[in-house]
């Protein structure tokens, strides 16, 4: 299918966004590199709804690039918190410093250079440069590649190569020269309120254009994934609580899976429990490793079924690195295990524990 006649999406599009558009966003008010470039990242793979109290937070913590820059890294991943795919909060960490460091502090206009910087790809980095600098930029996030598969009805997974490359030439040639911070939001307005998954093509201000609508092939495009089986992944996750209901944490590698956040160990088989508990302290001041029942955490590539193993101290511990319940909430842990703590918590408070099982810590907050 060869291209259509350029700007066949802006018109009505951008007559569609000056009256039913999102213009309330707060990293629209106003619109300054610093809070575009954090909306961005944010928004990656994330609702508007999950990043808007995570967006005010940063804002409040951090109010300029300056701040984020001499932030140390923990603050950072502590407020990210909750909001998965921590590469980005790191990668949000190192950006910052590169632009003190390298640009002044000041934002490149140029998309070119802005993909240069940590954790900025093609689309953010023309994101960016349409919404805070005007600048015609196509963008291609996962709202206007099902936008643009259905409306010039682009067969094929939007993750190979082949179909990608179509739908950044249909995004290249769509985008207009005038107006390009409002198309660029109009585009990801119509993918976030019309054109979503489940399509309500009859308020679509592109309808009249859409090739999918007009052959009633909406619900083929975008193609999905091609199906693989996710592998899955059993772990043993120590929690060992001191005498005073603290929790044993240790910082986990900067790369892979949360990197850089806080963490229990993490062990394959139950013997190996052994060798770590020896670092704690003698056998005798242990209560024998208590398995609880195991949840499952999904990944993109593969599951992991966590099976917590409780151990509680009764001497003193021979590490320090305990934190106290009441931190918890605040700490940078993986999500998975802030969940299964908060359990422990409402159980606590509650003064009971699911399963029948009793693991938790005696009375007080313990050490801060
Ligand atoms: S008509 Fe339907 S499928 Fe086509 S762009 Fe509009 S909402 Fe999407």
């Amino acid at each position: 299918m060869s291209p259509p006649p350029a700007l066949a999406l802006a018109p009505p599009l951008l007559a569609w966004f000056a009256q039913a558009g999102r213009h309330d966003l707060p990293w629209k008010q106003p619109a300054t590199p610093y809070r575009v470039w954090l909306s961005e990242i944010m928004l990656q793979q994330t609702q508007v709804q999950t990043v808007l109290p995570y967006f005010e937070r940063f804002l409040e913590t951090f109010p300029t690039l300056e701040a984020l820059a001499a932030a140390p890294l923990d603050a950072v991943l502590s407020l990210w918190s909750g909001l998965g795919y921590y590469a980005r909060a790191r990668n949000l960490h190192r950006c910052a410093q590169t632009l003190v460091r390298d640009h002044g502090g000041v934002f490149p206009e140029d998309p070119e250079i802005l993909v240069t910087l940590p954790g900025i790809g093609q689309s953010t980095a023309n994101a960016i440069a349409a919404q805070a600098f005007n600048r015609r930029a196509p963008i291609l996030d996962g709202n206007v590649k099902r936008v643009l598969s259905r409306y010039f009805a682009v067969d094929g997974w939007p993750g190979t190569r082949a179909v990608t490359e179509t739908l950044w030439a249909y995004a290249d040639a769509e985008t207009p020269g005038h107006a390009p911070a409002a198309y660029t939001q109009a585009i990801m307005d119509l993918g976030a309120l019309i054109c979503r998954r489940k399509a309500h093509c009859a308020r679509c201000p592109v309808q009249a254009g859409c090739a999918s609508f007009r052959t009633g092939t909406v619900d083929q495009r975008p193609a999905p994934r091609p199906k693989r089986e996710r592998p899955l992944k059993r772990r043993f996750f120590l929690f060992v609580f001191d005498a005073d209901g603290a929790l044993w944490l240790a910082p986990r590698p900067p790369e892979g899976i949360w990197g850089g956040l806080l963490g229990v160990p993490e062990l394959e088989t139950l013997p190996e429990l052994g060798s770590v508990l020896e670092t704690l302290g003698p056998p005798s001041s242990l209560s024998p490793a208590q398995p609880l029942p195991p949840f499952e955490h999904g990944f993109t590539h593969f599951r992991l079924e966590i099976t917590p193993v409780h151990v509680h101290l009764t001497g003193r511990p021979k590490v320090e690195a305990f934190y106290a319940p009441a931190t918890w909430e605040t700490l940078p842990l993986p999500a998975p295990l802030k969940r299964h703590l908060r359990t422990l918590t409402t159980a606590r408070s509650q003064s009971h524990v699911e399963n029948g099982v009793l693991p938790l810590f005696p009375k007080g907050t313990g050490r801060a």
